[in-house]
């Protein structure tokens, strides 16, 4: 790592790459589409400082090196980086902002350097804001010094074939998508709109990609006019069956251009429409700021609503999609069982294996992020991902928690369930039934249509602050159809409104997951993680009301609960909730023919008395 950190502070004072000499250089986690799991190519902030987890920001300045990630990562960041490397643990008391760190330490008149086609508007403000208060300059380098250290050595960006998502899967041909965006446009009086992120322009094409790992999606951006809807993507993604699906050269249909041109086409249209350009502050500062402020329309992107709300096709597939999840689910879950006494299962062996189960299912495509899987002590760790050298071994003993989902063609599913596969303790057991409590209250619970996910969310934790417990995780993340396993921009949690793209009231239509948890340090983790669906639901005297529908269908075990500890209705919502799961479930896994695994079922969802 010392050999990069020299290589970038040269960088720093070349005046050919930069600039002005700088005294400090930001190197975010996103790519150029602001994604949550980027490519191999764009992970510069792991190849600079060796920390590989999924969020944090590095800064090299000439004599520090530092490295700012949340509460998750902490243990991770602290094993990975080396000794020329400091770790901000960012909302720890007296630890400062990126930002604030640099206002600080950076004499006046300092240059700090960053890329503005890696960093969103949102970010950049909050760095200019802070740095201009302290008379630092914040410069963008559109050269990335990353990229001129890492050289040849750099991997070349993925560039696979596309797959068209059938009418049978996405419920709407492009072409009406695009009628609904202009339905908007014309609302919001504008004349552009600026598609960046990857996942909104898989959606609106149907179009699906493997650029990314776990994500079906593809690099490219769109631009749609009042006439026209233009795409820009590498020539060599483009098979006849695709270009034909875009009605590509005919009357009407969409134009495609080099993913590199998307940025001038933009210049160039700025100039020429009258109305507005619509584009959102989760872009890159790089696209946003041609855009002049008068001529610009920031706000949510009109296809995050679109592709959040689920239409019909799409909320069936969802269903159809977790059955078959839920089959291989329970068959791993009783393959566990009659395994465990032979010693041989460690993490990384039963995650292969229930990869190897889901890949059996019709439509599979990939799995739909890391399994986690995760035994006793390593449970407690909230994003744990097992690797072979240190995988603990499964055994009666210890708790096991596994956090896992799949891509299939009409569906993303995400699931969390956590056994025992011997006798748990009655702590274990107090502390599952408070976490499914939680689970129960959120998801039965009755709300106004277009709640705020920060309002609900403390119906997730209620039982568990009772008994003076909590977990420091947000309960719930909007779910793709065929698409990114967290999306927005509805979600539920304590911060919701801290992160605007994802502050979206509920609406019915709408997935999210519901998954709280509690973690013991050293001990144990538990979390129980369903996919639900927001529906209208009738009350007694009021109209317009919402509730949700568990979509995942896993049996939860009911050897970890505390029965004492549950009322009436709570255990009426577990064995509808368990009978669902042997109907759907039981009735596929019985035309599979896995008799044993559905022998397992009938017993996992026996009525609580
Ligand atoms: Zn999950
Ligand atoms: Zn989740």
């Amino acid at each position: 790592m010392e050999k990069r950190l020299e290589g970038v502070r040269s960088c720093m004072r070349d005046t050919k790459l930069v600039p002005a000499p700088l005294s400090a250089f930001i190197i975010p986690t996103d790519d150029a589409h602001q994604s949550e799991y980027i490519a191999d190519c764009d992970k510069r902030r792991e190849f600079i400082s060796g920390f590989t987890g999924s969020a944090g920001t590095a800064v090299v300045t000439a004599d520090h090196a530092l490295l700012w990630t949340d509460g998750r990562y902490f243990l991770q960041a602290s094993q990975q980086l080396d000794g020329n490397w400091t770790l901000m643990k960012m909302g720890n008391p007296g630890v400062p902002s990126l930002e604030a760190w640099l206002a600080k330490e950076l004499p006046l008149g300092s240059k700090v350097g960053f890329d503005p086609s890696l960093t969103s508007e949102l970010t950049f403000k909050q760095y200019s804001q802070a740095l201009e208060c302290a008379g630092i300059d914040l410069l963008p380098v559109t050269t990335n010094l990353i990229d001129v250290v890492w050289g040849g050595e750099k991997p070349s960006r993925p560039c696979n074939q596309l797959m068209v998502l059938p009418i049978k899967y996405s419920g709407r041909s492009w072409q009406d998508k695009v009628c609904d965006i202009r339905e908007k446009m014309k609302d919001a009086n504008a004349s552009v709109v600026m598609v960046t992120a990857l996942d909104e322009v898989a959606w609106l094409f149907n179009l699906r990609g493997s650029d990314i790992e776990y994500n079906p999606l593809f690099f490219a951006y769109a631009i749609i006019s009042t006439e026209e809807v233009r795409l820009f993507i590498r020539e060599e993604q483009l098979s006849p069956d695709v270009l034909e699906h875009l009605c590509a050269g005919k009357e009407g249909g969409v134009k495609t251009f080099p993913y590199e041109a998307a940025s001038s086409h933009l210049s160039q249209l700025v100039g020429s429409v009258e109305g507005k350009v619509w584009l959102s502050g989760k872009s890159s500062h790089a696209l946003y700021s041609i855009v002049p402020s008068a001529k610009k329309k920031d706000i949510l992107s009109p296809i995050q609503l679109l592709k959040a709300i689920k239409n019909e096709t799409e909320i069936q597939g969802m269903r159809y999609s977790h059955i078959r999840d839920a089959a291989a689910l329970c068959e791993y879950l009783w393959w566990l069982e009659t395994e465990v006494d032979k010693g041989e299962l460690n993490e990384v062996t039963a995650a292969d294996k229930l990869e190897e189960l889901r890949s059996e299912q019709p439509d599979y495509v990939s799995l739909s992020f890391p399994t986690i899987s995760s035994s006793g002590p390593n449970g407690a760790v909230i994003h744990y991902r097992p690797i072979p050298a240190t995988a603990r071994t499964l055994s009666r003993a210890e708790l096991y928690l596994c956090d896992s989902g799949g891509q299939y063609k009409d569906g993303t599913t995400d699931v969390t369930r956590t056994i025992s596969l011997g006798s748990p303790s009655q702590k274990e057991k107090e502390c599952f039934t408070l976490v499914l409590k939680g689970h129960i209250a959120l998801c039965s619970a009755v709300f106004p249509n277009k709640t705020a996910g920060s309002r609900i969310d403390a119906l997730a934790r209620l039982p568990l602050w009772g008994a003076g417990l909590d977990y420091k995780h947000g309960t719930g993340h909007g779910v793709g159809a065929f698409l990114n396993v967290h999306e927005g921009p509805q979600s539920i949690g304590t911060k919701a409104g801290a992160q605007p793209r994802y502050s979206e009231p509920l609406q019915a239509g709408m997935f999210v997951s519901d998954e709280p948890g509690y973690y013991e340090d050293g001990k144990f983790g538990i979390r129980i993680e369903n996919v639900v669906v927001v529906v209208p639901t009738e009350t007694k005297y009021g109209s317009g009301y919402l509730t949700m529908e568990p979509v995942t269908l896993v049996p939860i075990q009911m050897k970890m609960v505390e029965p004492s500890l549950l009322t009436a209705d709570e255990i009426s919502w577990i064995n509808h909730y368990h009978s669902e799961c042997l109907d759907k479930v039981g009735n596929y896994l019985g035309d599979s023919g896995k008799t044993e695994v559905l022998k397992w079922l009938q017993r996992e969802t026996q009525p609580l008395g």
